[in-house]
Parts: C-alpha cells; structure tokens; sequence
C-alpha cells in the first residue's frame, strides 16, 4: 500500500520543498490533496505531475480557472473555503500543514481528526490554539512532528531524552535582512528589503517576520507549546550563519545541537520519513569551508518582538491568538506601505494591552470558535488603531 499524503500550501515554499521530495519517489506515495490560493497555474500542474486526486484553491472565484487548467487530467478541482475543509478530511497518513498566517490551523485540525500524522509548519497553528491542536492529536490517537527548522531540532535533540532534563532550549535566530543596520534607519526600511533573507529562501511573510523577529517570536511561543517547555528555560541567541538550527541544554551541561545547511528540506525529510532516517538530497557541510560558527545577544531594542513573545507567554489564555492576528494585520500594513517596519510591533503592543481579558481563557477550553474571535477582534482592533 502507498503512503497517503496531502499538502496544504503546495504552492508555497514548503509546500514545493515537500513536493520535490515526495515526487523522487512516485511508487511509495499516493497523493490525496494539494491546496493553493492565487497560484492557480502552479497547483494545477502540481497536481497533474503527483497524480492527485484533488487539487483546492481557497479562492472561491478561482474556480474555473482551476478547472481549465486541469482540463482532461482526471484530477478533481475545487474551490473556497468548505472545499479546503471537506479536502483536509479525506482520509490520508501524512500531511502537511503548509498555508501561511492563521488560515492553516482549521485544515491541520481537520486532517488530526482522521487520525494523519500532521507534519506542521504552520506555526501559527500552536501559537492560536496550542492547547487545542496538542489534544486533537491525542484524542484521534495520532501525532504533530515539527517541521519548523528550530524544532525539527529540538526534536531530534530529545530523542531519547527525559524531558525533566531539560535545562534550557536555545532557538538561534539569523537577524534576518535588518541585523546589521543602524536601528535608526529602521524607520525607512521598504518591504522589499526586509523580504530579502540572507540564509534561507521561504515565502515573503515569514522572510519579513524574521526581519523583524516576529518569526523568532512565534517560535518561541511554538516551543513552549509544542515541548511542554517553561518559558524561563527558552531562550533565543543570533547566530548569522544559520547552521545550528537549535541546542537543548541538559542538567549534566550537555548542549546538543543539530548542525546542517540551511535547507527546509532536511526538517520536511525528517518529518516525511520519521521514525526513520532516510538519505535526503541536502548539501553536506563543509566545516572547514564554513571556518567558523558566531553568536551574538539579541538586542531588544532592535527587536522587540522578542519581549513581546515572552509577555505572550507569560499571559497564556488565547494571548498567542490575539498576538498572531495583531501581527498578521500589522504586516500586511507594512507590505502595503501603510506603516513603517518599527511601527509593526508598536501596532502588536497595543493590540496586546487592550485585549488583555483574553489571558484568562482555560487552555483546556479552547475551542476553534474562541480562537476565531480573538483572532477577528484583534485584526479589528489593530486595523482601528492603524487608521488613528
Ligand atoms: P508561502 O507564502 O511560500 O506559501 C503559503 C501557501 O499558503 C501557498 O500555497 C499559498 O497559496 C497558501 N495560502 C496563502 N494564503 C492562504 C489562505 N488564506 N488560505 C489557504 N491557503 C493560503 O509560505 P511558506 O511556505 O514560506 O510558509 C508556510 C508556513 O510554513 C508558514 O506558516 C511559515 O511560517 C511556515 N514555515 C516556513 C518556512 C520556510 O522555509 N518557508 C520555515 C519554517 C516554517 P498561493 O501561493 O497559491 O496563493
Ligand atoms: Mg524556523
């Protein structure tokens, strides 16, 4: 029997890191479905190459577009938003959680209610609604693996391990486009610089939330929900070459660290092939190429996402909702040339101090409703305090 496997997001970055893994080897995999959104053209020819039994754009206008293009294929188009939700319930193994921003959260839980491993980069999916996913998993008797590059590592350094000791998690961070610029000329930093990365190739929002360390914070808030980890033993330190992805601290001093070449596909290959390892198309490095491995403090003032992340965690409740969607707002703001970059996080702060009541939320009450209304009041608060 072939391996079922979906893809939400086939379009995106991870989506076609995964693609290009999966279809190196057509015998073992059977593809279920590929979703998209604007890139009608790419899902199409996607899902004809794997032989998909649907291909879903979350655009409900895009409908015929998607059906001329997959005319005579025999590869079922559809469209919208119920169509995305009917394809992440098709019974599948694994899956992957790729759409980006908090639109991806409803499609992963879907795909946990069948009982698919759920390999999630979808960040923000632990950071709405962490209590949330961590139980549907548990109650269908499946499991997440981590695919953001960070836990991916932090996974692979627990293996094996107590998580009792556990000392401390270190995240490293690039310092995305802006790390080595004045904080002064911050203020007239264009969307196009920030979206510019200069280890990593991914998609334009994550590349600008890790200009702006918004990614770096939300993976902090990632590692407390997805490990189990108190916020006080995650830590993040700026390391430029982005080779050691993460370390994990263990009472005895050890620090292990997982080392490799900035490429998604080494955390999608683990997640794809896991318990097992398996050879994966990555460069092997080169050490004494490389010469040397640097780590600096990251400056919070430069950054202070990271402060705002660490108040996230502290609050609990749906905080991490309400901080994902005050973000998401905010940089569209920004790639609309709306505000300035510093003025994003100013934005997020705000937001955060005035839907504080949301901190008291039981996390063992979350449900997907709750989640969606701090998300929708807190784009609706970030956008009246943008207008001002
Ligand atoms: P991209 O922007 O490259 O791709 C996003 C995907 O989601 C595309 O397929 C896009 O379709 C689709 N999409 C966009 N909006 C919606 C929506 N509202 N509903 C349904 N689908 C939608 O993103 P990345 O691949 O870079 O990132 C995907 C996720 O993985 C994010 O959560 C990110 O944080 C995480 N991640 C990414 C990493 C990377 O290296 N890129 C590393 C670690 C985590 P289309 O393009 O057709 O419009
Ligand atoms: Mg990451």
């Amino acid at each position: 029997m072939r391996r079922r496997i979906s893809i939400f997001g086939a379009t995106g970055s991870i989506g076609q890191s995964t693609i290009d893994l999966i279809a190196r080897d057509p015998q073992t995999y059977e593809v279920v479905a590929l979703t998209g959104g604007q890139n009608i053209a790419l899902l199409a020819a996607e899902a004809i190459k794997t032989g998909a039994q649907v291909a879903v754009t979350a655009d409900e206008t895009r409908l015929q577009d998607l059906r001329d293009a997959l005319a005579g294929s025999g590869v079922e188009a559809a469209a919208g938003r119920r169509a995305l939700i009917e394809a992440a319930s098709r019974p599948a193994d694994w899956v992957m959680s790729a759409i980006v921003g908090a639109a991806g959260l409803e499609p992963g839980l879907r795909a946990l209610q069948t009982g698919a491993v759920l390999a999630l980069a979808n960040k923000e999916s632990l950071v709405c609604a962490g209590p949330l996913i961590m139980r549907t998993a548990q109650a269908h008797g499946t499991h997440i693996l981590p695919v953001d590059s960070e836990h991916s590592a932090v996974f692979q350094a627990m293996i094996g391990e107590d998580l009792a000791a556990v000392e401390r998690v270190i995240i490293t961070a690039s310092g995305g486009a802006f790390r080595d610029w004045p904080i002064e000329d911050l203020a007239k930093a264009t969307p196009a610089q920030a979206a510019t990365h200069p280890n990593w190739d991914m998609g334009q929002r994550i590349t600008i939330d890790s200009a702006s360390m918004f990614n770096k914070a939300l993976e902090l808030i990632e590692t407390k929900e997805y490990f189990g980890i108190a916020p006080e033993k995650i830590e993040t330190v700026v390391h430029p070459e982005s080779m050691i992805h993460a370390m994990v601290g263990f009472n005895d001093g050890a620090l292990m660290a997982h080392v490799g070449a900035p490429d998604m596909r080494h955390a999608i290959g683990f997640a794809l092939h896991y318990p097992h390892r398996k050879p994966l198309p990555v460069e092997r490095l080169d050490l004494v190429k490389l010469g040397q491995m640097t780590f600096r403090e990251p400056c919070e003032a430069r950054w202070p996402a990271l402060r705002l992340a660490r108040e996230v965690m502290q609050a609990g409740g749906l905080m991490g909702a309400v901080f994902n969607a005050a973000k998401e707002r905010a940089l569209d703001a920004f790639i609309a040339e709306a505000i300035t970059f510093p003025q994003m996080a100013a934005v997020v702060e705000e937001v955060l101090s005035d839907l504080s009541t949301y901190e008291s939320h039981n996390p063992a009450e979350i449900t997907l409703d709750k989640v969606a209304e701090a998300d929708h009041l807190a784009r609706v608060r970030a956008d009246e305090f943008m207008a001002r």
